[in-house]
């Protein structure tokens, strides 16, 4: 499956300059969605992984269906104020601006194995500091899984050592 076909690029969102990638088509279209999640499954399934990490909100829809497929976690990562337990927190920078993310406190126990899980890698700020908190609590990062990567914005090379796969490459 060509999965370009189904993402839609929209020109100067969220402002002047940037070209979205909108994945809500490919989301909508059942058939795909599932061959997306499928065809990550395949790419990881050979790791031993015992949560999957995926911050928000469209790192849960990719990050939830392929827990439920591997048959493991998932713990959701979140901007700052949205979780209710204890939290820590770091800041981050966006390809379009700045935030902080959060995770539970007790949601990774040292030495577990962690695949981080996204819609899109661009300068790869929001999975650095992904990383960054889950080896804050002892996690063991073995890889992140992306539908969509920005190759222009090399943020794999932000993630150097890292094992990233991605479904489709800008
Ligand atoms: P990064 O931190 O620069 O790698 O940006 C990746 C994050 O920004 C992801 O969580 C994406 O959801 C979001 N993002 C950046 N550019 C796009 C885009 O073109 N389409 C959809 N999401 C994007």
């Amino acid at each position: 499956m060509n999965f370009k076909d189904y993402i839609r690029v929209i020109p100067d969102f969220p402002q002047p300059g940037i070209r979205f990638k909108d994945i809500t088509t490919l989301l909508k279209d059942g058939p795909a969605y599932r061959a997306a999640i499928d065809s990550l499954k395949e790419m990881v399934k050979e790791k031993e992984i015992d949560l999957i990490a995926g911050p928000e909100a469209r790192g849960f829809v990719v990050g939830a269906p392929l827990a439920i497929a591997l048959g493991v976690g998932f713990v959701p990562i979140r901007k700052s104020g949205k979780l209710p337990g204890n939290t820590v927190e770091a800041a981050y920078d966006l390809e379009y601006g700045k935030d902080r993310l959060a995770i539970h406190s007790d949601s990774i126990q040292p030495g577990q194995k962690i695949l981080i899980a996204d819609d899109l890698l661009a300068t790869g700020g929001t999975i650095a500091t992904s990383i960054d908190l889950i080896t804050k609590l002892g996690g063991e990062i073995v890889g992140a899984a992306f539908l969509i990567e920005l190759s222009y914005l090399s943020g794999r090379d932000k993630l150097s050592g890292l094992d990233v796969v991605s479904l489709v490459t800008y």
